[in-house]
């Protein structure tokens, strides 16, 4: 049976075939020409999944949240089976100050302090190996600038040990 893996990156190289998307970290967002036509992430996730949290900062907080999310709580958006609700045919209809910190970093993951790549990103199977640590290196500098030790915790992704494990790269790279 084939793997997750090896079913996504037979679909990866059958879209992308031989074009290379910008993918580049810019003023602390990830800026991914991939995520339009790939969506993968922010569809519906497998059946028995948990929602996954996406933590708000209080900046973001505004009447209409529940428009664009599904709400775990007044300051927690998820992704669930149901995919989330901001995701439009051309991919993330939000502008980037309203998505979730933890969307903006994607497929670049913060996890307890440290960084990883969600490997089977398609920006990330076509990247070098040198833009994938400069991105990183520079990613961890930036973070550190741009939010508190309080907001980093908070927009930690809450990863099961086996996920991170089967599905990121650890980039050895720690904040603080
Ligand atoms: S898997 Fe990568 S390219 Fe696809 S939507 Fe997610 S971040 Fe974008
Ligand atoms: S807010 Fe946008 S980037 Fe984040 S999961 Fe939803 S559609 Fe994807």
């Amino acid at each position: 049976m084939p793997t997750e893996f090896a079913a996504l990156a037979r679909r990866w190289r059958a879209l992308f075939a031989g074009t290379v998307r910008p993918f580049r970290w810019t003023e602390g967002r990830l800026d991914n020409g991939y995520c339009a036509e790939c969506r993968h992430c922010c569809g519906p996730q497998p059946d028995g999944d948990a929602p996954y949290p996406m933590p708000l900062l209080p900046s973001q907080l505004r009447p209409d949240l529940a428009d664009d999310f599904h709400l775990l709580s007044p300051s927690v958006a998820c992704l669930d089976q149901r995919g989330c609700k901001a995701l439009g045919d051309a991919g993330c209809r939000l502008d980037r100050r309203r998505r979730p910190p933890s969307c903006n970093l994607f497929p670049l993951i913060l996890h307890k302090g440290e960084l990883y790549f969600y490997q089977i990103c398609p920006a990330v199977l076509f990247s070098t190996l040198d833009a994938l640590l400069d991105i990183g290196e520079t990613a961890a500098r930036d973070l550190q600038r741009l939010y508190t030790p309080d907001e980093l915790q908070a927009i930690s992704a809450p990863l099961a040990p086996e996920t991170l494990v089967h599905k990121c790269i650890s980039l050895d790279l720690r904040l603080g």
